[in-house]
């Protein structure tokens, strides 16, 4: 298994532009959001198991999950909610190994928007933490997303805090400034990462 950096941080916090940023330097990135889509794609069992659990009118008409209709179900049934974990993480899991057996590189950088919330830490060699102040990630969030302050607020409250993921953090980016301020990070911690994915090979 290559050395494996996971990256997080919360809803508009920077994850998409930081992980941009170590693609454009050659790293593979895996993520964990497009792989969760992926095993629920029309044509996998996992999503012939969910329509014969709850039935045809949980796809729309060209057969794809009604990802809304079901978020109701396991909201109003936790139950429910442990039967679809039970049949996704597995499946979730071991496209993930496959993915990252598969990545060329030296490491691999594994998106996880999630991974505090769901005590992924384990599954990595190293975290690294996008950070940035609460009134930046709202308004970013907001421009975004084109929610109001509110909404993005009741997302915001949903996930980990801020000082949750920086207790897990072996790495901070700071993506309070500009853009351009992100690059020269991203280049310091590959140059480590380089390092460290070598000493975890010897
Ligand atoms: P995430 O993937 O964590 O949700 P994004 O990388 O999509 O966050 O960033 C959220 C929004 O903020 C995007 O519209 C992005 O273009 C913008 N953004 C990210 N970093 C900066 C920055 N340093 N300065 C200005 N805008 C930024």
């Amino acid at each position: 298994m290559p050395y494996t950096v996971a990256l997080t941080g919360g809803i508009g916090s920077g994850k998409t532009t930081v992980s941009t940023a170590f693609a454009t330097l050659g790293v593979a990135v895996i993520d964990a959001d497009v792989i969760a889509r992926e095993v629920v794609q029309p044509g996998a069992p996992a999503l012939e198991a969910i329509a014969h659990r709850y039935g045809a009118d949980i796809l729309d008409t060209q057969g794809a999950l009604l990802r809304s209709r079901l978020r109701e179900i396991i909201f109003a049934d936790p139950a429910e909610k442990t039967w679809l974990n039970a049949l996704l993480h597995p499946q979730i899991q071991a496209r993930t190994q496959q993915l990252k057996q598969q990545a060329a590189g030296p490491y691999v950088l594994w998106v996880v928007p999630l991974l505090v919330e769901n005590g992924l830490q384990t599954q990595a060699d190293r975290v690294l933490v996008v950070d940035v102040d609460e009134n930046m990630q709202l308004s970013r969030t907001q421009q975004r997303d084109g929610v109001t302050l509110e909404q993005a607020k009741s997302i915001l409250a949903a996930q980990a805090t801020r000082a949750q993921r920086l207790a897990c953090a072996d790495d901070v980016i700071n993506n309070n400034g500009s853009s351009q301020e992100v690059l020269p990070q991203v280049r310091a911690l590959h140059q480590q990462y380089l390092k460290l994915a070598a000493a975890k090979q010897d």
